[in-house]
């Protein structure tokens, strides 16, 4: 049985700390390196329900996405939710580790996962990493269809192949328009529209896209654009990332069960369809400004 801290030095092999975005905090947040693992759980967010999943799993080390504390602290007391999420991981002799912006450029990273969710060809980096030789690191992937759909079929399979949310996936552009060529970036990409529009692809799948960001994008090209719920676009690095340590696991027979995360921390958890539409009410005849 592996301690953590052989099971950790592994996971950095993976996804590098020192590759992490200078603002991010990646790493260790809490676990003795001492500590024998056997059980290990996948997350995207370290939040209460993750842990009581942990918890009853026996899992020895969770592993997840997004950081627990991004700006730092000065209390963990239990009093406070996440200072309760530290109290309750270490009376059950629980680690917490973080890989995250490490974890989105890596090769295979979150995008990779994203494409892999989607059976889409990847062609390479939207944002290549420049201090990769082989150039198949850096942010966001550059995909092809093998069978190009119309944005619309595209969107309803996207929702097929992506975990379930309230939200589902919100489609900008004409319905109609073939898609041969897509971006992907798991998690909030509208700080890449520059990329994407560089890279001459047909739309954009990412999530947390704003009114503003996305009307400039649709009004500036065709470029059509998929909006999917943030956990959803990095939940398939879950199961990627316990495939590789799966096969970690089998290479120095430790033997360990790995798990992904099977509760959905999607904080949206209802949609209602607009039934009010605008064009067929008397009163917008009257041509009020705005
Ligand atoms: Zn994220």
């Amino acid at each position: 049985m592996p301690r953590l801290s052989e099971v950790i030095a592994a996971l950095d092999a993976l996804w590098p700390p020192e590759r992490a975005e200078e603002w991010d905090a990646v790493g260790t947040v809490c676990g003795d390196p001492d500590a024998q693992v056997s059980r290990v759980l996948f997350a995207v967010d370290p939040v209460q329900e993750i842990v009581d999943e942990a918890v009853r799993l026996s899992a020895d080390l969770l592993v997840t996405h997004h950081p627990l504390y991004l700006r730092g602290t000065t209390t963990v007391a239990a009093s406070h939710f996440k200072g309760r999420v530290v109290h309750d991981l270490i009376k059950n002799d629980i680690a917490l580790h973080v890989a995250h912006t490490n974890a989105d450029t890596a090769d295979p990273g979150v995008s990779d996962a994203l494409a892999g969710a989607l059976d889409l060809r990847i062609v390479g980096p939207l944002v290549p990493d420049t201090s990769d030789p082989n150039g198949r690191r850096g942010l966001g992937r550059i995909c092809e269809l093998d069978h190009p759909l119309p944005l619309r079929e595209l969107a309803t399979y996207a929702a097929k192949r992506l975990p379930a949310t309230a939200q589902g996936i919100r489609a900008a552009g004409d319905p109609d328009a073939l898609i041969r060529t897509v971006a992907v970036s798991g998690g909030s990409g509208d700080s890449l529209f520059g990329a994407v529009r560089a890279a001459g692809v047909d739309a954009f799948l990412t999530a947390d896209l704003r009114h503003h960001p996305a009307s400039e994008a649709t009004q500036h090209s065709p470029l059509a654009l998929l909006d999917a719920a943030h956990w959803a676009t990095e939940w398939p690095w879950c199961e990627q990332a316990a495939a590789q340590l799966d096969e970690i696991s089998d290479r120095h027979a430790w033997d360990l069960r790995v798990h992904v995360s099977t509760t959905a921390t999607d904080p949206w958890t209802a949609h209602a369809a607009s039934t009010f539409t605008v064009s067929s009410s008397p009163s917008s005849s009257s041509g009020a400004p705005n």
